[in-house]
């Protein structure tokens, strides 16, 4: 048994915004390896649930399930190198975080399967862990959603509420440019049975017939729930910007599994793990049991 390596970092931020920022592939894609913008993430933070972040230009990627998932003060992973196959699972990664006034003392605790490795698992966790630090104390940046944010997912969620109304499925989006303004909003329309009508993939036809390549990269997409992987596909080809959804696609899956409602036919990939270079910030925890309600509404109603 090798001695488990041990790095701890002080976080600038509390840890309920360290749990999100661990928890969420969103967030991971801020911080992890946020030089290779090719790197895709699926995070899916509950026992059992898979976890992976994969950069395809050098090949390089980790992944693993999660074992142990106490909010917001311990996580533990296992943890495969990319292409290795290992039974039982000879590596596993506990993250703890501890509040320190108004910061967070985060400590991972590595158990590596080879001494040699240990150092370079070091240098490792240091780089990844000072990224942390970076995204969560930089220019309140941070992947927080702020005040205005939040009035556009507000906005979302009143489309999504008119489109239940409507006897449609409760998805709102809006798309906001570089300086703030509203360029364009939507709802689903798949009551009348074409099932591709989303609302954030009408946006992004809409942003490439009316926005220059440059408008389109300052824009900011705004949805009530994740993009599907249709969706973010078309967000990545014609070039938009920043994602804020309010809930996540995850969280979708739980409600209608919760609702007795069948999942859709696409898996419900998390937006990073289709456009890997995209900024998406989300789920808006105040936000989801308005949208849980909506979903509700529908699949109650037959
Ligand atoms: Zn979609």
């Amino acid at each position: 048994m090798n001695d488990p390596l041990v790095v701890s970092v002080q976080v600038p931020a509390p840890p309920e915004r360290v749990w999100r920022a661990w928890t969420s592939a969103g967030a991971w894609s801020r911080w992890w390896w946020p030089h290779c913008l090719d790197t895709g993430y699926v995070v899916d933070a509950r026992p059992g649930g898979f976890y992976r972040a994969w950069s395809a230009g050098p090949g390089v990627g980790v992944h693993g399930t999660f074992t142990e998932v106490e909010e917001p003060r311990r996580l533990g992973m296992t943890w495969f190198w990319e292409g290795e196959v290992v039974d039982p699972p000879r590596e596993h990664v506990v993250v703890e975080l501890a509040p320190e006034g108004a910061s967070t003392l985060v400590t991972v605790t590595h158990e590596v399967a080879t001494q040699e490795a240990a150092d370079d698992y070091r240098e490792g966790w240091t780089f990844v862990l000072g990224n942390l630090a970076a995204y969560l104390g930089g220019d309140g940046g941070g992947g927080e959603v702020t005040e205005e944010d939040l009035v556009h997912l507000r906005r979302c969620v009143a489309l999504a509420a008119q489109a239940v109304e409507a006897g449609d499925e409760p998805f709102g989006s809006v798309l906001v440019g570089g300086g703030g303004e509203v360029l364009h909003e939507d709802h689903n329309h798949v009551a009348g049975g074409d099932r591709t009508q989303h609302p954030e993939l009408a946006i992004a036809r809409w942003a490439a017939e009316h926005l220059s390549p440059d408008e389109r990269a300052a824009a900011t997409v705004y949805t009530s729930g994740e993009h599907c992987p249709m969706c973010a596909a078309a967000h990545g080809w014609v070039g938009l910007g920043r994602i804020v959804y309010a809930t996540s696609s995850a969280q979708l899956g739980d409600w209608l599994r919760e609702l007795g409602a069948p999942a859709g036919p696409v898996a419900p990939l998390p937006i990073t793990a289709v456009v890997p270079g995209v900024v998406a910030d989300g789920p808006v925890p105040e936000l989801a049991d308005e949208v849980r309600a909506l979903h509700a509404r529908l699949h109650r109603k037959g």
